[in-house]
């Protein structure tokens, strides 16, 4: 994760602490990045990064320096950067594309209606579908995947929806994550996962139209320390249909 360890916005699913960087960076990053990822000998990597609503460009020039250095040294590694909005800054955006990662990732993480409480306020449904958009449009050869949680209270046709929307502006890939709370603040996990039986995903697949054929096969999505949810059972919901919260959750 680029551009520090502390994001200007307060997403309440989120474990990342919130403040204000003052507009400090480290010009250095994108370097000892580079140099990280050739000690690992990795080969592929997602790129992501705090949201820097305290700089100008959002980061975005750090965020493809550091892409840049990567390829400049190591060409043969494949980038997904899993970009923040940028606040919808076009110009920013394109600082971003620029620099030619091979998958550009950024997330709606939710359906619609449960954005507006889930997500920081400066963030939004339509925002992600228009940063998505304008990354096709400006770079149509460059595969755009997005992800969604699961557990956070959606129904099922709201994920179907959201996935229609996110074709509708030419995402190739989607990832579905289970939520697991990072904390006893973060809102609350409300279904382990919404059930999609494999003839239905296969005929939503289709229905959607999928790219089945997209080379990009990596996944973005971190992983989370396990917690114990002794409450939430895979594949079930308590009698009244929503999880028991935990103490202190919200
Ligand atoms: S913008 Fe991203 S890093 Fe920042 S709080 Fe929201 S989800 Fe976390």
């Amino acid at each position: 994760m680029l551009l520090g360890e502390v994001c200007t916005r307060a997403c309440r699913f989120c474990a990342v602490p919130t403040g204000n960087p003052g507009g400090i960076v480290d010009r250095e990053e994108p370097v000892r990045l580079a140099e990280a990822i050739a000690e690992l000998r990795l080969s592929s990597v997602v790129l992501t990064s705090v949201d820097r609503d305290d700089l100008t460009d959002g980061g975005a020039s750090i965020f493809a320096a550091a892409i840049r250095e990567t390829k400049r040294r190591l060409p043969p590694v494949k980038i997904e950067a899993l970009i923040p909005d940028f606040s919808g800054n076009d110009s920013v955006l394109q600082t971003l594309i620029a620099s030619n990662p091979d998958v550009i990732g950024h997330n709606i993480e939710t359906v619609r209606r449960l954005s507006l409480g889930l997500r920081d306020p400066r963030a939004g449904y339509d925002q992600s579908l228009h940063v998505l958009e304008r990354v096709r449009e400006i770079s149509p050869q460059t595969i755009t995947k997005s992800s969604i949680m699961l557990g956070l209270g959606e129904e099922r046709e709201e994920v179907l929806q959201t996935m229609r929307d996110l074709r509708s502006v030419g995402v190739r890939a989607l990832t579905l994550g289970q939520y697991l709370p990072p904390s006893h603040a973060a809102a609350p996990l409300v279904a382990t996962f919404i059930q999609m039986n494999s003839r239905n995903s296969r005929t939503k697949r289709g229905s959607l139209g999928s790219a089945s054929s997209c080379p990009a096969r990596w996944c973005a999505a971190p992983t989370t320390p396990h917690r114990r949810f002794p409450h939430a059972q895979a594949d079930h919901r308590s009698s009244s249909g929503r999880s028991r919260p935990r103490p202190g959750a919200r």
